[in-house]
């Protein structure tokens, strides 16, 4: 479980640690660095939220995941900082399996796996696997669906890059994970049920 604390202060990390949990994530670069910085070497932090190719520069030392890679551009940048800096990197390419234009990722199942086919050819980056957000809707057979085909493509994904190195499947959040562990996730995404409500 990834404990999403964006938007809650430094305190809540704190209190989260304090009860155990060393795995977070966050959304934005900017936010984590000023809440993560000096404690960035004892937590295990993952990017979420969409990268921008020019904050790229800014993951090593603080991602040590990003899951939310939707360009092969982005990961090559990111694979040359990486390696610039000694920092290795674990990624998962976004898929959107909602279709939901307003959400980021890989629309095109055949061009994801070409793309992350090359991906795993950078030096700098250790591609584990495949991220989604499942659709925002209140029909829970949609949303099984969503996860269900982001699992079969995950598989294929295995069956591309060889099953040892890719062993991540990141899917569900508060309203729907007990779903997307039914579908085979492997790592869910939790903000609001642990820490309540954004503001
Ligand atoms: C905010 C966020 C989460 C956590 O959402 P909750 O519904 O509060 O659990 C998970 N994944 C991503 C990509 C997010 O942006």
């Amino acid at each position: 479980m990834l404990a999403v604390t964006k938007t809650h202060p430094r305190s809540v990390v704190d209190e989260a640690r304090r009860a155990g949990i060393n795995l977070f994530g966050e959304n934005r670069v900017q936010e984590a660095a000023s809440k993560y910085g000096d404690i960035a070497e004892s937590v295990e932090l993952h990017l979420v939220g969409h990268l921008q190719r020019n904050k790229a520069k800014m993951v090593p030392g603080l991602f040590s995941w990003v899951e939310s890679i939707d360009a092969l551009a982005t990961a090559q940048a990111l694979s040359k900082r990486c390696e610039a800096a000694g920092w290795r990197c674990s990624v998962l390419v976004q898929y959107n399996s909602s279709g939901e234009t307003s959400k980021s990722g890989y629309e095109d199942e055949s061009l994801l796996l070409d793309e992350a086919e090359q991906m795993a050819g950078l030096a700098g980056l250790d591609v584990r696997g495949l991220m989604t957000i499942g659709p925002f809707v209140s029909d829970q057979a949609k949303i099984a669906s969503a996860f269900a085909r982001t699992r079969l493509l995950y598989e294929r994904l295995r069956g591309r890059l060889g099953e040892a190195g890719v062993d991540t499947l990141s899917m569900g959040m508060t309203d729907d994970f007990e779903i997307a562990i039914a579908e085979g996730s492997t790592e869910v995404r939790i903000g609001s049920a642990l820490f309540g409500a954004r503001s």
